[in-house]
């Protein structure tokens, strides 16, 4: 969760890198935006409070996106009624949705929040929001697009690959991903407890539900960072770690996904000498673990299976997905 300490941060060294770049013409953005949209997010304008009351106050489940490029921003669930007339939320989807600028027109220093893929002006952030994170992201309704389903936005996957505390602090470093849930998946017990798969009699896997946007990252590049990041040729372990809960798994909910899971498991089954085992399965039902697993590496990153089973792997990991991860600073 970003603070002011962390935009300052970004002020003083720089924003953390865009999930991707969008670029348009003066010329281009004026055709595709109305005169408002584009006097808004393009030359910096300021909408008058309270344009959009309705706006202010909609806290039906939904996601924002920016209306230059469609590059995903907010979600309501981190919106509340600020009563300053502007829509506002503590937190963005994502750390690199967007960057911050330093505004010092009008006679005041203030903080500008553009979208981090297209530069769209949308508004400032302030240090006056509510806790846990204590900031204010002042919006301008116009600059955002509200979607109540986020089904053309977010996309989801469920792996299985060895402990989900590995799993999980892996996904969560690749641009695009906007939230991991470890889970159980894949066998024959409903809401099964941690204590039910650790008897490796249940036939679920742990595994980890990977919440994506397909505008950033695709279903077939996830599985490719899957196989490459835990060991898909032993059957029902992984290091230490024994039984079929353990297994390597992809689960898919389409025969476009299967085909894709597949086609990736013949690709990467050249860079391992011993054959892949990782089962292609349909996802019949995903039951999310209970919450202590979330975040457990970034929680416990000083006790000895962090220390010396995940953080190895993720370290290793960073350096050979470099290229796909997200470079927050945080
Ligand atoms: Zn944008």
């Amino acid at each position: 969760m970003l603070t002011w300490n962390d935009i300052l941060d970004y002020l003083a060294n720089g924003n953390p890198d865009p999930p991707k770049v969008v670029e348009c013409s003066e010329e281009d953005w004026k055709k595709r935006l109305t005169p408002e949209q584009y006097h808004i997010t393009r030359e910096r304008g300021t909408e008058a409070p309270d344009s959009s009351p309705e706006n202010c106050v909609n806290f039906t489940p939904g996601l924002y996106t920016c209306v230059c490029c469609g590059n995903l921003l907010f979600d309501t669930k981190n919106k509340y009624n600020s009563r300053s007339g502007w829509p506002s939320f503590t937190q963005p989807v994502v750390n690199n949705a967007v960057r911050y600028m330093e505004d010092k027109t009008h006679g005041m220093k203030r903080v500008e929040v553009e979208c981090n893929v297209c530069g769209a002006h949308l508004g400032h952030v302030f240090p006056d929001g509510p806790e846990p994170s204590g900031l204010r992201y002042c919006m301008n309704s116009i600059a955002l697009v509200w979607h109540e389903s986020s089904k053309d936005i977010l996309a989801t996957a469920v792996f299985g690959g060895g402990c989900f505390w590995c799993t999980e602090a892996i996904f969560k470093t690749i641009n695009g991903v906007v939230k991991i849930e470890p889970g159980y998946a894949g066998g024959n017990i409903h809401n099964p407890s941690y204590k039910d798969i650790c008897t490796g009699q249940t036939g679920h896997a742990e595994v980890i539900k990977v919440t994506y946007e397909p505008q950033v990252i695709d279903f077939a590049t996830l599985v490719r960072i899957h196989l490459t990041t835990h060991d898909p040729t032993t059957l029902n372990y992984q290091g230490n770690d024994k039984g079929t809960q353990y297994r390597s798994v992809i689960f898919y909910e389409t025969d476009k996904e299967k085909m894709a899971a597949l086609e990736a498991i013949d690709e990467i089954a050249r860079i391992y000498d011993n054959p892949i085992v990782t089962e292609v399965k349909p996802l019949k039902e995903f039951y999310p673990a209970e919450d202590y697993h979330s975040n457990y590496y970034e929680r416990h990153i000083d006790e000895p299976y962090c220390k010396f089973v995940v953080e190895p792997k993720v370290v290793k990991y960073k350096k050979e997905l470099s290229s796909l991860q997200k470079n927050v600073h945080k």
